[in-house]
């Protein structure tokens, strides 16, 4: 895969792609990153790359031509057409099943703000998604593309070893993750629930499962909604709603 980011601030990006999970999947040529600064591409005296809104009030704007300029300059993936993705806490919420999807992608090019906003041609006529990784107002797009960067990398085959496997993680089944424990067996007085260690393969994966479906429900309830459940499953979470609303 092949990953652009158009940002005015590119030693923002080399710390995270340089280390860790990243940096290695760097390393081993599974992703190569680029960061693109865009004021390269503005074609004027003082390199100018934002301007004030017409209609007036506060900030600046980022003009369209130097980020249109700075995306058509990058050579073309010999495979496939890039995704271009705008950073935007207007955008579509970045969700688990979006990493998914753009982890099928050969090249993505993601254009990171700052300042007040974009030109909106910008927006109609040059990207094909636009994201928002929450519902608050950040300073720049920089933390934004690496959260999402990181999120579809470590999603690439050959990035994770098994220590550290996507397929169980939270959100990739549909519910939040089970609990976790390890050595030692007893610490403080706490001790790790006997099934884990009573080697019965199927009993800790239904012990999991139980955990896991209690722990959505505790904390996420709405994502039950979007997963098929079986018959036992329901019964036990009708149970627990029950007992709570006795309670
Ligand atoms: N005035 C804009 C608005 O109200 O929608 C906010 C601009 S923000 C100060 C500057 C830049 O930071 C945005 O253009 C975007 O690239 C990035 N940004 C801020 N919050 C973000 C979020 N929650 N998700 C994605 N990008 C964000």
């Amino acid at each position: 895969m092949r990953v652009d980011v158009l940002t005015l601030f590119p030693e923002m990006l080399e710390g995270v792609f340089g280390a860790s999970i990243l940096g290695k999947a760097r390393e081993k040529g599974i992703v190569q990153l680029n960061a693109v600064n865009f004021r390269d591409y503005a074609n004027n005296k003082h390199n100018t790359v934002d301007d004030y809104p017409y209609g007036g009030g506060g900030g600046m704007v980022l003009k369209a031509e130097p980020i249109f300029s700075a995306v058509e300059a990058i050579p073309p993936h010999e495979e496939a057409k890039p995704r271009v993705i705008l950073m935007c806490p207007q955008g579509e919420p970045f969700r688990q099943s979006k990493a998914e999807e753009l982890a099928k992608e050969k090249h993505l090019i993601f254009i990171c703000g700052h300042y007040e906003g974009y030109d909106e041609r910008i927006r109609e006529h040059l990207v094909t998604d636009e994201l928002s990784i929450g519902d608050y107002v950040l300073t720049g797009g920089e933390l934004p593309a690496m959260v999402v960067i990181d999120s579809v990398v470590r999603l690439l085959p050959g990035v994770l070893g098994n220590e550290s496997s996507a397929v169980t993680d939270s959100f990739s089944t549909g519910l939040l993750e089970y609990p976790h424990y390890t050595r030692p067996v007893s610490f403080r007085g706490w001790d790790v629930p006997e099934v884990l260690m009573s080697g019965h393969h199927a009993r800790i994966d239904s012990w999991r499962r139980e955990q896991s479906l209690l722990r959505t429900l505790a904390r996420r309830p709405e994502l039950l909604e979007q997963i098929e459940l079986t018959p036992k499953e329901r019964e036990l979470l009708a149970a627990i709603r029950q007992a709570e609303e006795r309670a």
